[in-house]
């Protein structure tokens, strides 16, 4: 990391978090980029040659942590708004496979790197199939994990989808530095059996990757969960009896997510 200029930022209110807000409070930043000081301003007073930043009405805080993000969907925004939980995953879904190319998960990717950095968001995990955000992460400067998913409802396809979220996860793993981790997700009890779970539970706790699933993010997805029956579930079940399946990594799975088929590696 380069030499950053020593600097002095004094706001109106600094809230360490780990400790009581601070009323007209500054926090020196050395020249490694690290905290050297946080306290009244009346404390920290700038040593020579430090730069002083006066933000005034302004709150200095640690970086926000976004949990949960699909940056490599950022394109959406705004177009599949008021649709019920079923409507909108499958038009969600028709329109990637329809529309969408890697090239375009990778700038949804940055541009959501950009918007998280001015809302204040330092660090954010990703839930994607395209694996685009560990790149745009790394880029930006921003801290997260990216969890790759994978699909599979039907049990017999668990050995083609353990074989392609291993292919992308290695893939992935190049991206993986002191700021960004990548970690593994089956997609949500819906879209991956009890055999595929259990593979990529397995898989990550051997190699030591974090786990993120959707469960329960809607009311419907909540019913199939707890009792067992919701619209959803029919929609699932006739997507995956019509879709084609084939053997190893070419297998597609009934979202179409692709993560075992895009062949990125
Ligand atoms: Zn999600």
């Amino acid at each position: 990391m380069p030499e950053l200029p020593l600097t002095l930022y004094r706001a109106a209110w600094v809230l360490p978090v780990c400790a009581e807000p601070i009323r007209n409070g500054a926090v020196l930043v050395g020249t490694d980029g690290r905290i050297a000081a946080v306290g009244p301003a009346a404390a920290i007073l700038p040593p020579d040659g430090c730069r002083v930043e006066e933000l005034g009405e302004a709150a200095i805080l640690p970086g926000l942590v976004n949990v949960h993000a699909h940056p490599e969907l950022a394109m959406f925004r705004g177009a599949l708004e008021d649709l019920c939980f079923r409507d909108w995953i499958l038009r969600l879904v028709g329109a990637k496979r329809a529309a969408l190319t890697e090239a375009d998960f990778h700038a949804a990717a940055r541009w959501t790197m950009v918007e998280a950095l001015r809302s204040g968001i330092t660090t954010l995990a990703a839930t994607e199939s395209s694996g685009a955000s560990a790149g745009a992460l790394s880029e930006a400067g921003l801290r997260g994990v990216v969890y790759q998913e994978v699909f599979g409802p039907d049990p017999a396809q668990r050995d083609g989808a353990m074989a392609g979220l291993r292919a992308n996860v290695e893939c992935l793993r190049a991206w993986e530095c002191g700021r960004v981790r990548i970690g593994v997700s089956p997609h949500a009890p819906y879209t991956v059996s009890d055999a595929l779970f259990a593979a990529a539970a397995e898989y990550a706790l051997a190699e030591g990757l974090p786990m993120a699933v959707h469960a329960a993010e809607s009311a419907i997805e909540h019913q199939l969960v707890q009792g067992g029956r919701a619209t959803l579930r029919r929609g699932c079940a006739r997507a995956a009896s019509t879709r084609p399946r084939a053997a190893g990594r070419r297998w597609r799975c009934w979202t179409g997510w692709g993560c075992c088929a895009r062949g990125r590696c």
